[in-house]
C-alpha cells in the first residue's frame, strides 16, 4: 500500500502502536505536542521535534534565509509552549545541498540565533550533512515544567470554553499570496514569521483552570480534534467568533497560524481572558465549547448547525 493511502496519522498511531511494548517509565511520548520526562518530583522536560523539508514546507526563493532560521526554532517553540513549558534548549541539524551559498546559511544562522535571543534558548548540539537534493531542517526543542503545570491535549472536560491566542486563517492565505507571487503582503510575511506564543503558553500552563492545550499546525478543524480524540468529548464551534483574517474556510482548515487552542473552566472563563489580554495586551478569543459525546466538531452558524466538511492538512 503506499503511503498516501494510509494517512500521516495513521502511520503514527502504526509506529506508536508498534512501540507500545518497550516500557517507558513515568514518560508520555507519542500523542501530545511534546514528549513528558519527569527529572524530579515536582518538574518535567519535555521534548519536540519538528522537520521543515523545501519544497514541503517552505519554497526556498520565497522565504528569507534569515525568515527560516526564526521559523524552523519558531515552529518547534510553538509545541514547546503548547505544553504551558519554559524552553531551555534546541538542536539544529541541517541537510544542505554541496551548492548552498555560505551568506544564505549564514543568513539562515543569523535568523535562528535571533528567536533564540529573544527567548534565551541556547543551542546545545545538533548534526551538519549534505543533501544531493533539497534542503532539510530538523529541530528539536526541550523545554521545562513543574509537573502541576503541563497542559495536555487529553484534559479537556465537558462545559470548558475553547480559545485561541490569535487570528486564523492568515498563514495559509500568505502561502496562497506568496505562490502567486505576492510575496510582500501583510499575510506573505505573517506566513513567513509565524510568532511562537511563548511567554502566553508559560503564562496558560500556570493557570489552573486551563484544561487541555495544543498549537494550531495542522488547522483549528484538525487541531481542535486531536484534543477531542485525546480528550473523549465532542464541541460545538460559532463559526462567526472565529477571528478569521482570511476566508472561514481557510480560518478552519489553513495550517501554520501557530496559535494556542485551549480549553477553559467556564466558571474562570472570562476572568482568565481578561487576565489575559492584562498581561499580554491582546484578546483570547473564545470560540466554543466542550461538550459531551463523540469526537466531532459541530460548527454553528447564527445559531443553526452548518453542514461543512472541511478538515485540516496532513501530509499523505
Ligand atoms: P505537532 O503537529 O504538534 O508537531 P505531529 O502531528 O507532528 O505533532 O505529531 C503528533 C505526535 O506524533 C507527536 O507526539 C509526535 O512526537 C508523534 N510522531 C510524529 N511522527 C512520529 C514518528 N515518525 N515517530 C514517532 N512519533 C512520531
Ligand atoms: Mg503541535
Amino acid at each position: 500500500m503506499k503511503i498516501n493511502r494510509l494517512g500521516e496519522f495513521e502511520l503514527i498511531e502504526q509506529i506508536r502502536r508498534q512501540f507500545a511494548g518497550i516500557p517507558s517509565p513515568g514518560c508520555e511520548g507519542i500523542g501530545d505536542d511534546c514528549a513528558v520526562i519527569p527529572v524530579t518530583e515536582s518538574e518535567a522536560l519535555v521534548v519536540t521535534t519538528d522537520m521543515l523539508v523545501e519544497d514541503i514546507h517552505f519554497l526556498r526563493d520565497r522565504i528569507t534565509p534569515y525568515e527560516l532560521g526564526c521559523k524552523s526554532l519558531a515552529v518547534n517553540l510553538s509545541d514547546v509552549a503548547a505544553m504551558g513549558a519554559r524552553p531551555c534548549g534546541s538542536f539544529l541539524s541541517v541537510a544542505l545541498p554541496v551548492s548552498t551559498d555560505t551568506e544564505w546559511i549564514n543568513a539562515f544562522l543569523s535568523g535562528y540565533h535571533s528567536l533564540s535571543e529573544t527567548f534565551s534558548v541556547p543551542l546545545l548540539g545538533g548534526d551538519t550533512t549534505a543533501s544531493p537534493d533539497r534542503l532539510t531542517i530538523s529541530v528539536t526543542a526541550i523545554g521545562r515544567i513543574a509537573l502541576t503545570d503541563i497542559k495536555r491535549r487529553s484534559a479537556a472536560q465537558e462545559d470548558d470554553k475553547i480559545f485561541v491566542t490569535g487570528t486564523l486563517g492568515g498563514s495559509a492565505q500568505g502561502l496562497i499570496d506568496i505562490k502567486a507571487g505576492h510575496g510582500d503582503t501583510l499575510l506573505a510575511k505573517m506566513h513567513n514569521n509565524p510568532k511562537p506564543y511563548v511567554n502566553e503558553g508559560i503564562w496558560l500552563g500556570r493557570q489552573s483552570s486551563v484544561h487541555a492545550m495544543t498549537d494550531i499546525s495542522d488547522g483549528l478543524a484538525s487541531d481542535l480534534l486531536h484534543i477531542l480524540q485525546a480528550s473523549g468529548c465532542s464541541a460545538e464551534v460559532t463559526i462567526e467568533k472565529i477571528p478569521a483574517n482570511s476566508s472561514i474556510k481557510l480560518a478552519v482548515t489553513g495550517g501554520e497560524d501557530y496559535r494556542l487552542l485551549c480549553t477553559v473552566d467556564s466558571r474562570r472563563a472570562t476572568e482568565i481572558a481578561e487576565n489575559y489580554r492584562r498581561e499580554f495586551g491582546e484578546p483570547l478569543y473564545e470560540i466554543g465549547a466542550i461538550c459531551k459525546g463523540e469526537p466531532a466538531i459541530c460548527w454553528k452558524e447564527n445559531g443553526v448547525v452548518a453542514t461543512i466538511d472541511w478538515k485540516g492538512f496532513t501530509h499523505f
